[in-house]
């Protein structure tokens, strides 16, 4: 079962979140049939997202996460609810790229870095809150680095990473985001780079550990407590009602043409390639309803 650990500093200034989300990432994969550069790039996103899903406060509230980069993966997108459970897909889920001179996934490519990181947090009112900046490296955790610091003024520090088998499934999916608070001194800061800088790529700390490894090595020597531990999943909301009214909203006229098509609609969901199907009776009801 995947995890997200948060904890903090003795001293209060530094905080933490880290998640182990191997399942999630797998499951994301299966459902999306994710190529490597697909499955690292929306794993990546997908342990942030619920990362911050699992920092909201309202009980009904949900974070989307969007990735506009203007390469050829199109844009990824991972919604979470309040529990970090989350959900995601990316355009174009097959691509393949050649890889990195260091031999790693180039996601940066895939994802490029023509365009901008989204967050839009719905926390039930009339409009979401939505911040924005532009892409950095399209390699996702420096994006959201950078998304901290620049839209919401935090002192941050993300790292992310996704490592994927010679069978193409997921060997392990990791991340953690550490904030600043105000007023946390430059040795801190420094102490944390150079914590980061020692435990090297996350995959490799969760290959053959934890969550709790990462929490241990990034805030190493500044005592963390850990405040709590939730077990998280990828999770879809899709139902037959809900796809319903996705139908509504495309409108009489077309709704109208499909049901003379007398074929059976096949409808997929975006999040976990579930298909509903409807009749064309069905589809005329739809109709009828909408006017
Ligand atoms: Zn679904």
């Amino acid at each position: 079962m995947d995890e997200i650990i948060r904890a903090v500093t003795k001293d209060g200034f530094i905080k933490i979140s880290a998640i182990s989300g191997r399942n999630i990432v797998e499951r994301a994969r299966q459902f999306h049939n994710l190529s490597p550069v697909a499955s690292a790039a929306l794993g990546r996103t997908l342990c942030a997202t619920s990362i911050l899903g699992d920092l909201l406060k309202e009980e009904d509230a949900t974070v989307t996460v969007r990735i506009n980069g203007g390469g050829p993966i199109g844009s990824v997108i991972a919604v979470s609810d309040s529990s970090g459970n989350v959900r995601g897909y990316v355009q174009n889920p097959h691509i393949d790229l050649p890889l990195k001179a260091n031999g790693k996934l180039d996601v940066g490519s895939a994802v490029g870095t023509m365009g901008t990181l989204t967050v839009s947090r719905d926390l039930g009112l009339k409009e979401p809150y939505i911040g924005s900046t532009a892409l950095v490296s399209g390699e996702i955790a420096e994006d959201f680095t950078y998304y901290f610091v620049e839209s919401e003024q935090v002192g941050a520090a993300c790292g992310l990473g996704v490592l994927v088998d010679t069978d193409l499934s997921i060997r392990c999916a990791a991340g953690f985001i550490v904030a600043l608070l105000p007023g946390a001194p430059n040795s801190l800061i420094d102490q944390i780079e150079s914590n980061i800088a020692q435990m090297g790529p996350v995959t490799e700390v969760l290959k053959d550990g934890s969550a709790d490894d990462l929490v241990r090595l990034v805030l190493a020597g500044l005592e963390p407590e850990v405040l709590s531990r939730r077990q998280v999943d990828y999770r879809c909301y899709c139902s037959r009602d809900r796809i319903l009214r996705a139908l509504e909203s495309i409108g009489k006229e077309a709704l109208d043409e499909l049901a003379e098509s007398g074929e059976n609609a096949e409808v997929n969901c975006q999040f976990c390639n579930k298909i509903y199907t409807f009749t064309p009776d069905e589809i005329r009801a739809i109709s009828t309803a909408s006017e």
